[in-house]
């Protein structure tokens, strides 16, 4: 059955408690595998880090504008939405240059929002931690994607970050561990340990896999590739999982 939440745009937030945890690779090939899906996506740019969601897709280029801008009053939502030549159902809107400050009112966000009710997805790549631009990130979101690698630091952080998200009434939050050992070693947690830690939906889990390094270089996501890599695939099924088109599975061990 599809849940109230799950009606309308769904607008997700795609964070970390720490950063460099695959937040932009997760971001990038969710929004490519759910357009490539006939889904109507638009990517929000909301961290200001090294590696941006316009390398990822290869659309460095083509950025002009940015949200602020729509938000100044200087273009309109359309010029300043970067739409991917590749997949005419996919846009990328950066929030702003660098680590510029957003006008935070309550009107302009909401006619930036509103201007979004024609796609069904929008994912917001946040910054990792908590800030103001987690704030700002999070303001309008229904439900988050928790990126975690497996290791304790990074668990911790995913749980403060998962106490705040349920504090401002995001409750749908559902985790992708990141960064799994192909091979089991001692003393490393699985997927079922993190389960355990946190205590929330595993949405999917990607191995660690050299094609993410290389695929970012080119510009190319994973997704597209003609051969699916296995982080690839594990994106894929993490796409699927969002729309429903899987049965739900509790946890994928290695
Ligand atoms: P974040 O947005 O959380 O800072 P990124 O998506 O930029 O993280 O990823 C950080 C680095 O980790 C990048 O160099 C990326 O290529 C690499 N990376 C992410 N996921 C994987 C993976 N599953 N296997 C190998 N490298 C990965
Ligand atoms: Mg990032």
């Amino acid at each position: 059955m599809v849940k109230e939440w799950e009606k309308g745009t769904r607008i997700v937030v795609v964070t970390s408690g720490k950063g460099g945890v695959g937040k932009t690779t997760i971001t990038a090939n969710l929004g490519v595998a759910l357009a490539r899906l006939g889904q109507r996506v638009v990517l929000i740019d909301a961290d200001a880090g090294l590696r941006n969601l316009d390398l990822v897709l290869g659309l460095e280029n083509r950025v002009v504008h940015t949200a602020r801008d729509v938000l100044e009053g200087l273009c309109r939502v359309d010029q300043a939405l970067v739409r991917d030549p590749r997949w005419k159902n996919l846009a990328l809107l950066p929030l702003a240059r660098g680590r510029q400050r957003l006008r935070r009112t309550r009107e302009a966000r909401q006619g930036l929002v509103a201007a979004l009710v024609g796609f069904d997805w929008v994912l917001l790549d946040c910054p990792a931690g908590i800030d103001v631009g987690f704030a700002t990130a999070i303001a309008p979101a229904k439900e988050a994607l928790l990126v975690t690698t497996p290791e304790i630091t990074s668990l911790r952080d995913a749980d403060r970050v998962a106490a705040i998200l349920e504090s401002q009434g995001v409750e749908n939050i559902r985790v992708l561990v990141n960064r799994l050992p192909l091979t089991v070693l001692p003393n490393r947690l699985g997927v079922q340990e993190v389960q355990e830690a946190l205590g929330l939906e595993i949405l999917g889990s990607l191995p660690e896999d050299p094609t993410v390094l290389s695929a970012t270089n080119r510009g190319t996501p994973l997704v597209a590739s003609p051969r699916l890599s296995p982080a690839a695939l594990a994106l894929e099924q993490a796409a699927r999982k969002l729309l429903r088109l899987v049965p739900k599975i509790q946890s994928i061990v290695p």
